[in-house]
């Protein structure tokens, strides 16, 4: 360790749970968060201040006006420069503190890209927002042999808890286990969190405890502490003040970490077109990377009103719709729940 190291994280070595030894892994160690949103933010924020060695973001999103109240990252600048989260949060994080390798990648982590943006990483933090991508994510971390923490928070209410391949329960035991304690537990849990922070909103406090806790369980792991890992499915309700955490059993069937069988990760269940938040379709079939600059003169030209692009996305509004079109061909359109429509204003203004 250098001497500025050793002064710039003096009190978490000072910590008897760290001490030298823990930092020094640390140091050395590397993390990937797939989905840089509340929770995300909160846990890059916390393990580039504590010294990963390197981290990599990955998020398919922009920065937009109602995300300043819980990402903690994002500043109001980021939104009007509709900023990819992954680009604002490197930025970001590099400000914060030199040290860290910090990497931003704007993609959406798809069955197609997953092993290759995870592999080699020490943990995978849960930064995203539906259960398709985490069962992706658990389908991935299991074959890579990676560990990885699950977390998600809605309203005033979340839930997090570490996964350790071969070990430990995995996301799969915990919300497929049909006829187990465990699903029967988890069908009303996850029936609650199948409310979204669109359609429930959320309190920026109850995500802050959740990625907290989530962060804390990745600096165990990357410092080599994994004996003090909780093992637990935690949750709490910061608005009721109720905390729980019930132990969760491995299923010796488990579909993914008993027979790893990998249906997530195999494609079957991805979708071209997925919702996106509330009134919003992302279409992401396309994987030929697209001419930004060449799209936007089209667009004006063809009189789509208020064409904005920056160097990762571009804008533009055609009423009652917004669309917003990335360089690897992806888009996400606002103003639509149906799929044909989001499809037919895709093809009709940035190609078939
Ligand atoms: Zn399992």
């Amino acid at each position: 360790m250098k001497p500025d190291e050793r002064d710039k994280y003096s009190r978490q070595i000072l910590f008897a749970g760290i001490g030298e030894a823990g930092q020094d892994a640390l140091l050395g160690s590397s993390a990937a968060i797939v989905g840089c949103g509340a929770l995300g933010t909160v846990a890059a924020n916390l393990l580039v201040r504590a010294g990963v060695g390197r981290l990599r973001i990955i998020d398919r999103d922009f920065v937009e006006t109602s995300n300043l109240q819980r990402q903690t990252l994002f500043e109001e600048a980021d939104a009007s420069d509709a900023l990819p989260k992954a680009v604002a949060a490197e930025r970001r994080l590099r400000a914060i503190n030199s040290g860290p390798q910090v990497e931003g990648i704007v993609a959406d982590v798809t069955p197609k890209n997953a092993i290759e943006l995870l592999a080699g990483f020490s943990v995978i933090l849960d930064g995203t927002d539906n259960f398709e991508t985490r069962l992706l994510l658990n389908d991935a971390a299991i074959s890579l042999g990676i560990p990885w923490i699950y977390a998600a928070a809605v309203a005033s209410y979340g839930v997090t808890m570490t996964i350790r391949p071969g070990d430990s329960a995995c996301l799969a035991c915990l919300l497929e286990g049909a006829g187990s304690d465990n699903g029967h537990a988890n069908a009303s849990g996850v029936a609650a969190m199948e409310a979204t922070c669109d359609t429930a909103g959320v309190l920026n406090a109850a995500v802050g405890v959740i990625a907290s806790i989530e962060a804390a369980e990745a600096i165990k792991i990357l410092a080599g502490k994994t004996e003090a890992l909780n093992g637990r499915l935690i949750s709490c309700d910061v608005w009721t003040g109720k905390f729980q955490s019930i132990g969760v059993a491995r299923n010796p069937d488990c579909r993914a970490c008993a027979r790893r069988e990998f249906v997530y990760l195999a494609g079957a269940a991805q979708p071209h077109i997925t919702m996106c938040g509330r009134d919003s379709v992302q279409i992401h079939e396309r994987h030929r990377r697209l001419d930004l600059a060449e799209l936007g003169r089209r667009l004006a030209s063809a009189s789509a009103a208020e064409v904005r692009n920056n160097d990762f996305l571009l804008r533009f509004r055609v009423a009652p719709y917004e669309l917003t079109v990335f360089a690897d061909g992806r888009a996400i359109i606002k103003g639509t729940k149906d799929p044909a429509v989001a499809r037919s204003l895709y093809a009709r203004y940035v190609g078939a």
